[in-house]
């Protein structure tokens, strides 16, 4: 392949590249040349989008080929291949099997990948449209598994699995931690507890999948995966496995402590776990965990759930002045630049090097790999310093778990606030869960679940640091219009 030269280079084909490399067809002049490397020919880009709030957003993502996202931005070329190394003091990327892409200046947008503790044929991560299908194929006869993890992917799984059992092992004392209080998680258990639920009644057809094959075949090369799935991933496909209906066991405050094969297990003088009778008991499992409180469950199968690393080491090999952060990800400046000169990063990939706003965290997440990458671009094109985007200013996601809507706004979790932050409650069950942090008369977060209507005035009263002791008794109150009030 002959050497290609961009004057804006950008690697990868998650929602962080694609808003890059759109935001940049759109700032820079028609005859700037941009460059799209990405590993598979199936790219993620956002549609559909919607304002929420000031900052809040929701938009649907759409997985299509890469030559198709891009029909409409004569500027951008897509190359479909995987990048093996960064050659900074030539200012150009090598590419596995040969070839050479030249930049002016270079986005990285590499993602993340799957956390994994234990190594085994029977432990399995979720992450792109190719692990689905293979979870889907072993699924098929599985009776019963063990989900490790607490944060949204474990919990989306939960409330879709069909027809297989379900030990789920979560090291805090309430589920769903990382992105709900103890409260919040109470009022979801209900539903994530049923025997058996249709959740297709309730499926929010966004994420579209599309039968194309990927351009690098990940079965060849494991070590590259696809786009991470976004929203909703569970309600699209259908995850189900060979048992009569579903039972779901949740034991708190653990974590996976070790994997035993079924050898080991009869060697030993282990006893497994005993499970309510209604749970299906099988002569010997394929693979058996030992939790870090002592119980030890037989399964077919586990899902490791418990966070991703960022993709990094490809960009820091034979690059020692690239900071990586102490979670892996590339560390950028409040340019989205890295410590090299001309290269940036977004999304998943890169580490936020910058004092935070109060309300504002950085979470891998889809709506800030989103935001990261359009605000990359910005500052790729200009050619002075950006003034951080507004998006930076307070932490926002609007999502939707259990078939409920769910917005969070700021320290929704209470992340940093002291002993005098207080929450003020509303919950229907079933149907709506408010909670408001307080403190000092000021909101600072805002757990809404449900159609609460009240996601513009909260972002409101967070950004504006609105003093509101004078109205607190009656902020939630639904026969007042606080919006009113506010006007
Ligand atoms: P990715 O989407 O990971 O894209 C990285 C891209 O880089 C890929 O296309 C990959 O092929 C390519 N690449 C990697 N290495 C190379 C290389 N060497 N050369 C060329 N190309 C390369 N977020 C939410 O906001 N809400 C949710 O509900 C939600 N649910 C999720 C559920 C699941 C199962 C998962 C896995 C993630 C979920 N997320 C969710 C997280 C969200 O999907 C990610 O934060 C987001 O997609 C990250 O986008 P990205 O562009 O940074 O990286």
């Amino acid at each position: 392949m002959e050497d290609l030269f961009g004057d804006f280079v950008i690697v990868g084909g998650g929602i962080a590249a694609v808003s890059c490399a759109q935001e940049l067809s759109s700032l820079v002049p028609a005859n700037a040349s941009i460059i799209v490397v990405s590993a598979h020919a199936l790219v993620k880009a956002a549609s559909n989008w919607r304002q929420v709030g000031r900052v809040a957003e929701s938009f649907d993502v759409t997985e299509q080929k890469a030559t198709s996202i891009f029909a409409d931005y004569p500027n951008i070329t897509v190359v479909p291949a995987k990048v093996a190394s960064l050659d900074y003091s030539s200012k150009c990327v090598r590419l596995d099997g040969g070839g050479v892409v030249r930049f002016k200046k270079l986005c990285i947008a590499t993602g993340a990948r799957p956390k994994m503790q234990f190594e085994s044929d029977f432990v399995l991560a979720i992450r792109d449209t190719e692990t689905v299908k293979t979870f889907q194929r072993r699924l098929k006869d599985a009776k019963r598994i063990v989900i490790v993890g607490n944060g949204g992917i474990a919990t989306e799984l939960v409330y879709g699995l069909r027809n297989v059992d379900i030990i789920w092992a979560v090291k805090h004392s309430s589920i769903s931690a990382t992105f709900f209080d103890a409260g919040a998680g109470q009022f979801f258990l209900p539903e994530l507890m049923q025997p058996s639920h249709d959740n297709e009644a309730t499926a929010m057809k966004r994420l579209k999948y599309t039968t194309d094959s990927p351009a690098v075949d990940t079965a060849a090369s494991p070590s590259i995966t696809g786009s991470a799935l976004g929203p909703d991933w569970s309600t699209n496909v259908e995850i189900k496995g060979a048992a009569m209906g579903r039972h779901v066991r949740v034991v708190y405050g653990v974590e996976l402590d070790a994997i035993v094969s079924p050898a080991d297990f009869r060697g030993s003088q282990s006893r497994i776990t005993p499970l309510p009778t209604e749970f299906e008991e099988k002569q010997e499992w394929n693979v058996y965990v030992k939790l870090s409180n002592g119980e030890i469950y037989g399964c077919d199968l586990i899902v490791s759930a418990i966070g991703v690393d960022p993709n990094s080491e490809l960009w820091t090999d034979g690059n020692p002045t690239l900071k990586v952060a102490s979670d892996g990800g590339l560390e950028v400046n409040e340019q989205m630049e890295t410590s090299l000169s001309g290269v940036y990063a977004a999304g998943d990939v890169c580490t936020t090097g910058w004092s935070p706003a109060p309300h504002w965290m950085q979470m891998r997440l889809w709506t800030q790999a989103r935001q990261m990458g359009a605000y990359a671009a910005r500052c790729m094109a200009a050619s002075n310093p950006m003034q951080l985007d507004i998006c930076f200013e307070i932490f926002t996601h609007v999502t939707s778990f259990f078939g409920l809507k769910v917005i969070l706004l700021g320290k929704y979790n209470g992340q940093g606030l002291g002993a005098g932050c207080h929450a003020l409650l509303r919950v229907q069950n079933g149907e709506e869960y408010v909670k408001v942090l307080v403190e000092d008369g000021r909101v600072h977060g805002a757990v809404l679940v449900g159609e609460t209507d009240l996601e513009e005035t909260l972002e409101n009263l967070i950004l504006n640091q609105t003093d509101i002791s004078h109205i607190e008794d009656g902020l939630l109150d639904p026969s007042i219009d606080i919006e009113d009030y506010f006007d």
